[in-house]
């Protein structure tokens, strides 16, 4: 949550401020603001209240001079989202202004504190805490700003992610970092100059250099317009910055001729799961192969039981997880949110596989709830997108998804991407395991492999609903129901209506209808039921019946050939036949559009819906 980008040089830095603040709006779009220091040595911010353009417009006649500056998209927490709470915010005297992402949970303490010495603050912030503290500890303690950033950050208790500029030492940026990620881009201008860019995720920096730091928790960095680079913990102990080589293009940043990030992500599904099969299954002998099993796999083999922890959309895709990995492997799997887990008090054993699932791998409950499996001596596997994320770096082993960046808030294809993981995961444990005849692993192996060319034929054959998805604009509430593998679907299909066409919605196993949401049936509701012609599909033809029967609106998703359910039904989505592990990677794609449609229909701001941002860093 929150969008933080930094530049220091020799380059104009307002444009790679703005374009960075544009590339980073995904991640919260209440407010935006900029702070830089101008060719007459003035330390100026501009903000404004909505999105990144009303700032560029508030800016227009602004003096935007300087070769330092920084930046901030922002999802509020403390305080509206309005133009006095928009960051950056300035210290008393003017001469610092920070950038925060994240929660500063005692800054009513600090505030007060502050207010008694006399410290007049502007805004709802606990943000404004951060400044005003700094420049407190540089007064009192009579320091340079490094110093005074150590100093205040021993005093705050919470999360965050920090960049500060100072009007009387215009050569450097300070920033720091704690459970909120921070990335230092080190890069050449083209006279072969040094400069530094800051970014809360890579895709401000990748158009300007390959070559990043990623900064760790409770380490604070200063940038100089020199090149140094220097790194220290709270304590002042040095810590030496390691290069990574980042691994994203350009043109994975960009639309590409859709008109919304989530109908590109939409269509992008069947090559990225091809890009995320590949190389973990061998065409010769149907092996999986996940190299992030391979040292550790007597972990898998000698626990008893599998906890997955996640939020949101990545707990649907871990339900799915479960079913499979159960089937499979003949292992307990328990799927946790990472929010209620953290805060009880879950067995946990040493035998316990935990497997972290999220798409950003910044998720702050999902971190937290590492954390405490970690004390329980648990062995810690991450399954996340973000490559060098925090939770990629904070697990003892893990999987990528590599389905390419996920930009539209909305997710889609890190939602199949996490279900073809966790399944490859399942089939890779299977094989050791032995749980699996030879039979059925390279029949389901080899059905995986051919999931993404139906998933390609299920986006040809659903492609023309927008006429369709019209006549639910005025729709108040949808029902979404499946069994087995599909209940997970439901929930997937509710939540992203939800979401970006901000409709009610509510997913539910097909079978406990009758214990109570039945009652909402009539002729205005509209019921999706996810109806593959395998395992329940007599069940379910009955489920269907019965909302027939109290004149609900039936849109099934069916398989290609079924004629029963389609009859029964006002409309259908069809999708190959598959087996039912797989259905859910096919039964979604139709769910997808229809929300995006929908949304569309309503004039939604698909990809920036309302009140969300894309990476949950805040707890
Ligand atoms: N807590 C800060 C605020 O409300 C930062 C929020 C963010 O991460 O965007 O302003």
């Amino acid at each position: 949550m929150c969008g933080i980008v930094g530049y220091i040089g020799t380059q104009q830095a307002y444009p790679i401020l703005i374009k960075g603040l544009h590339r980073l709006e995904y991640r919260g779009y209440d407010s935006a603001g900029v702070s830089l220091i101008n060719k007459s040595g003035a330390l100026t911010v501009y903000k404004a209240k909505g999105k990144v353009d009303d700032l560029e417009a508030v800016c227009a006649d602004k003096d935007i001079s300087g070769t330092i500056g920084i930046a901030h998209t922002r999802w509020a927490t403390h305080g509206e989202p309005n133009e006095a709470n928009a960051h950056p915010h300035y210290s008393q005297s003017h001469n610092l202004a920070l950038v925060h992402n994240g929660i500063i949970e005692n800054y009513k303490p600090l505030r007060s504190m502050m207010e008694r010495s006399g410290i007049s603050f502007c805004s709802d912030t606990d943000t404004e805490v951060l400044v005003q503290l700094v420049e407190y500890m540089q007064n009192s303690h009579k320091c340079d700003l490094f110093t005074a950033v150590q100093l205040a950050l021993k005093n705050v208790v919470g999360a965050y992610a920090i960049a500060i500029i100072e009007k009387s030492h215009p050569d450097r940026i300070v920033c720091a970092r704690k459970g909120s990620p921070l990335i230092i881009g080190v890069g050449k201008d083209k006279n072969d100059r040094a400069e530094f860019f800051i970014g809360s995720d890579a895709t401000p920096i990748v158009e300007y250099t390959d070559q990043v730091v990623y900064l760790g928790d409770e380490e604070i960095a200063s940038l100089d317009r020199t090149g140094k680079l220097q790194i220290t913990n709270l304590n002042n102990v040095k810590q030496t910055p390691q290069l990574v080589k980042l691994q994203m293009s350009l043109d994975q940043l960009e639309k590409g001729g859709y008109p919304h990030f989530m109908l590109k992500e939409i269509w992008e599904q069947p090559d990225a799961l091809r890009i995320c099969i590949k190389g973990r299954v061998s065409n010769l002998n149907s092996k999986v192969t996940l190299s992030g099993i391979i040292d550790h796999k007597d972990k898998f083999l000698n626990c008893r039981r599998i906890i997955i922890c996640a939020c949101g959309t990545s707990w649907h895709a871990s339900l799915i997880g479960k079913y499979f990995i159960e089937e499979a492997c003949h292992l307990p799997v328990e799927v946790e949110y990472a929010s209620e887990f953290r805060y009880r008090n879950p067995v946990i054993n040493a035998d316990d596989v935990v497997i972290a699932v999220s798409q950003s791998g910044e998720t702050a409950d999902t971190l937290a709830a590492i954390q405490l499996a970690k004390e329980h001596h648990a062995f810690v596997y991450g399954i996340c997108n973000v490559i060098g994320s925090s939770i990629s770096r904070a697990t003892d082993s893990g999987t990528y998804l590599h389905v390419g960046p996920e930009i539209g808030v909305a997710s889609t294809k890190a939602f199949t991407g996490q279900v073809i993981t966790l399944c490859l995961l399942g089939l890779a444990i299977a094989q050791e395991k032995k749980t699996l005849n030879d039979k059925m692993l390279n029949m389901l192996v080899n059905e995986l492999q051919q999931i993404p060319d139906k998933m390609q034929w299920t986006l040809e054959h659903n492609k023309d609903i927008s006429q369709f998805a019209q006549m639910f604009t005025y729709c108040k509430n949808f029902i979404y129901l499946g069994r087995g593998y599909n209940y997970p679907v439901a929930l997937e299909g509710a939540l992203k209506l939800k979401e970006i066409s901000y409709i009610h919605a509510e997913g539910y196993p097909a079978a406990e209808m009758k214990h109570g949401p039945i009652a909402l049936i009539d002729e205005e509701m509209p019921v999706v039921v996810i109806a593959p012609k395998r395992g329940m599909y007599d069940k379910i033809v009955s489920n269907i019946q019965e909302i027939k029967s109290r004149h609900g609106k039936i849109i099934s998703v069916v398989t290609e050939g079924d004629v029963t359910v389609k009859e029964m039904s006002d409309f259908s989505f069809v999708i190959p036949d598959t087996r039912d592990c797989y259905v859910p990677l096919l039964a979604v794609i139709p769910l997808q559009l229809l929300s995006y449609y929908v949304a569309v229909a309503k004039g939604r701001n698909v990809d920036q819906p309302r009140n969300l941002a894309k990476s949950v860093t805040v707890e």
